[in-house]
């Protein structure tokens, strides 16, 4: 004992040990949730610094999310006391690939300080670049392609690599060409998207040895947490800047791998052992996160699925509740039931940052935001926005509100050209110029410039249509149910179709929080008593902070833990989700069973699960069946609850006998159902539009009187000309070069 085991060594157990210890060649550490894998990963990085094996910048480590990072970067300067020279390349692929591009860039075409794209810049691009090659919107939305060109990223493939089958599928036989488009462009705006990353440094490492030769030499030792979510580029990267020394430690789990629809491939674990001979395969067995019963719940629930490595788990916890599974009438008790959980939980001394909800899908957390705030219980959303921040609820909110009140200016701004219905911004600021110089709101100063021409005739002919949209969309409101008129709004101004058009797993989830905000709706009296409520809640930003209890999806929750978890909505449609019930393949139900599996392991000392018996949707119950993932849990490990009678359900029982009980049942339809009702859509309306004008909204139409007939004025957009006649606000001019036109007054200044 002459040597006190260093602190980072204390408390890992052997297996964990040798992780951290066999410093040297490939080492794959292969294990279940909460066996402390990420654990070793950040011991071994403490060793790989306190024993001199390299400097701190001579290693680099991967981790899956920034967050992660952060948190490894914090153990490690406890570990090692903080005096680290240097710190280690450290953080997610795009933003270790990022940092090796700004001083590479110029191999590329690109300058060191590029711009990386948002999503919604990407798409802004892709758009223009369909527009510029005559392909039709409708038939390649940008999404869509911006997806193909993502995942030919993901895999690795330049457009030189994309072969002639590949090209053929997309954009009308031009897949190639218009990525080949896209990725010029992008080089002219000195741009790239999150893609470009590690593709670009990719290119970089095959065409310049010398390159890739200076990064081999600098990175001694690497280290890559949540291995089984790298796509195949990652992949080829990693591969090629480990290859000389082979001191790479790969630690995952093949149950974990929850990302496939963005291109990971689970199979770089089975490759690992054939790409690096000799690998040493650690597995790690104990678990130190989770109470049996959770453990075996989702052990249980896991073994349902074909594909797998297959491990043994165990704990030495022996204390601990049963996974509970509680069954509840419908959406808005789900979110009770959850709510005096966590305050019996605080009543006992508790605090709201032990608990997490975990959703399948981002609409699921709405009902529990309303719950929460009513009972002003403090929340946190990680990894997405808040339901009424979301872009598409905003929209929908505009629509809403400017029909319930046509002065709401900054509603009709959000959405006189969304969709888009070509009035540009030209045409905005015409609209605008006439508002201010009439002190009239927007929408009624559009209405008033529409027998006129101050709008070029395709501005007007829609302006027009908008105007009049709006204005029977007043006189539905008063007459049909507000969530009825929120479907048809939605539909018939194209808002709908356009989601749809997309037809991307996040359009989807556009269209499902478009049908959420439907049914919160359903529970207030009136449009206005609802608009009323949205105002209140988005004015609850100033949460105090402090103590919050999450609410995210299971996708960000990865490699997170909390001591006690709440899984809501599990329900066929809901989680396993509809898309991966209507695409039908095991592999979708598989990747879901593993997102279940995840989900589980999150907790610590508790798991609770919910199922609904009904859901409202448009104003009717849709009685919903439980999840086959309920169904497939152990017996031994869950303790049922159904505030419904019957106790043991029927449907259980039915299940494991005959499969699925409802299978000769139409399923309700889960998803994004505007689909059913949107057949008319847009484009089907008939062409009365011009002749409905604004009927419903009152116009104020005094004319000035410093403007008489023969008079010389100017007018901002056809210069001089005399006054022919007035009506109203409304002028005709004779215009020396422009012809005879009929102009608002507001736009002319008299001599
Ligand atoms: P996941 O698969 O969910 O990412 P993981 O395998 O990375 O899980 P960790 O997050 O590293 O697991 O560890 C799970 C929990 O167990 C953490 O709270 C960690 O502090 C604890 N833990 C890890 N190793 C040990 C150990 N040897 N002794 C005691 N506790 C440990
Ligand atoms: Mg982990």
């Amino acid at each position: 004992a002459l040597n006190p085991e260093p602190a980072y060594l204390q408390g890992l157990n052997a297996p964990q040990r040798e992780a951290v210890l066999t410093t040297e060649g490939p080492v794959l550490v292969l294990a279940g949730a909460g066996t402390g894998k990420t654990a070793a990963l950040t011991a071994r990085l403490a060793h790989l610094i306190a024993t001199r094996k390299a400097w701190p910048s001579q290693i680099l480590a991967v981790t899956f999310t920034n967050k992660a990072a952060r948190e490894m970067k914090e153990r490690v300067s406890t570990i090692t006391g903080g005096a680290v020279e240097g710190m280690p390349w450290l953080g997610t692929f795009h933003s270790v690939a990022a940092r090796m591009l700004r001083s590479h860039a110029e191999l590329v075409g690109l300058q060191s300080n590029f711009t990386i794209l948002d999503t919604d810049d990407q798409l802004r691009l892709m758009k223009q670049l369909i527009v510029a090659s005559n392909l039709d919107e409708k038939r390649w939305p940008a999404r869509q392609l911006a997806g193909v060109i993502d995942r030919w990223k993901n895999r690795g493939w330049t457009p030189a690599h994309i072969d002639a089958g590949e090209s053929e599928a997309f954009a009308n036989g031009c897949g190639r060409e218009l990525y080949a488009a896209y990725q010029d462009r992008l080089r002219t705006l000195n741009a790239c998207d999150f893609g470009d990353l590690l593709l670009h440094m990719l290119t970089i490492f095959r065409a310049h040895p010398d390159v890739l030769e200076a990064y081999r030499e600098r990175f001694r030792y690497i280290l890559v947490d949540e291995y089984q979510d790298t796509n195949a580029s990652q992949y080829d990267w990693l591969k090629l800047l480990a290859e000389p020394r082979r001191n790479l430690c790969c630690v995952g789990d093949d149950d974990q791998s929850i990302y496939s629809w963005r291109g990971a491939e689970v199979a770089n674990i089975l490759r690992f052992e054939a790409d690096f001979p000799g690998a040493k395969v650690i597995r790690l067995e104990q678990n130190y996160r989770s109470t049996p019963h959770i453990l075996g719940a989702a052990t249980g629930l896991i073994a349902h699925n074909a594909g797998r490595l297959g491990k043994t788990l165990w704990t030495e916890v022996n204390a601990g509740e049963r996974v509970k599974i509680i069954g509840v009438w419908d959406g808005p008790e789900e979110a009770r039931r959850v709510g005096e959980e966590i305050e019996a939980h605080l009543r006992r001394g508790g605090s709201p940052d032990d608990c997490a909800i975990l959703v399948r899908a981002q609409f699921q957390t709405r009902e529990f935001e309303e719950r929460f705030i009513a009972i002003g219980l403090a929340y946190q959303i990680v990894g997405g926005f808040r339901f009424y921040e979301r872009a598409e609820i905003r929209d929908a909110l505009a629509y809403l509100r400017l029909v319930a009140q046509p002065a709401d200016d900054l509603a009709f701004e959000r959405i006189v050209n969304q969709p888009k219905r070509g009035l540009g911004d030209k045409a905005v600021a015409s609209i605008h110029a006439h508002a201010r110089a009439t002190g009239q709101p927007l929408l009624i100063a559009a209405a008033a410039m529409l027998d006129s021409d101050e709008l070029q005739s395709r501005a007007r002919n829609s302006l027009a249509r908008f105007v009049s949209d709006i204005a029977r969309w007043r006189q539905m409101a008063a007459e049909l149910p507000h969530p009825e008129l929120a479907r048809i709004l939605l539909d018939e101004s194209g808002y709908t179709a356009m989601l749809q058009a997309e037809r991307s797993a996040e359009s989807a989830g556009r269209l499902e929080n478009l049908a959420e905000l439907a049914r919160a709706m359903e529970e207030y009296e009136s449009l206005g008593a609802f608009l009323e409520h949205v105002s209140l809640v988005m004015d609850n930003d100033s949460q105090a902070s402090g103590d919050r209890v999450t609410i995210m999806t299971i996708h960000a929750a990865k490699g997170l833990e909390f001591p006690i978890v709440f899984l809501a909505g599990w329900e066929e449609g809901v989680f396993p989700s509809q898309r991966s019930l209507d695409e039908g393949g095991l592999a979708s139900l598989e990747e879901e069973r593993r997102l279940a599996y995840v989900a589980i392991t999150r907790a610590r000392s508790l798991a609770t699960i919910l199922h609904a018996a009904n859901r409202r949707i448009y104003g009717q119950w849709t009685s919903s069946i439980p999840s086959r993932f309920v169904a497939e849990l152990p017996k031994d490990h869950i303790e049922e609850e159904t505030t419904m009678t019957g106790g043991e359900s029927l449907w259980r029982a039915q299940w494991s006998e005959h499969g699925d009980p409802f299978a000769h049942v139409a399923r309700p339809s889960r998803g994004p159902g505007w689909q059913r009702a949107s057949a008319g859509g847009y484009n089907a309306q008939p062409q009365r539009i011009i002749e409905a004008r604004a009927s419903a909204i009152s116009l104020g139409n005094k004319g000035r009187d410093d403007l008489s007939v023969g008079q010389r004025v100017f007018h901002s957009k056809f210069g001089y000309g005399t006054i022919e006649a007035i009506e109203g606000n409304k002028l005709e001019i004779e215009f020396e070069k422009a012809g005879r036109k009929r102009v608002l007054d507001s736009f002319v200044s008299a001599g």
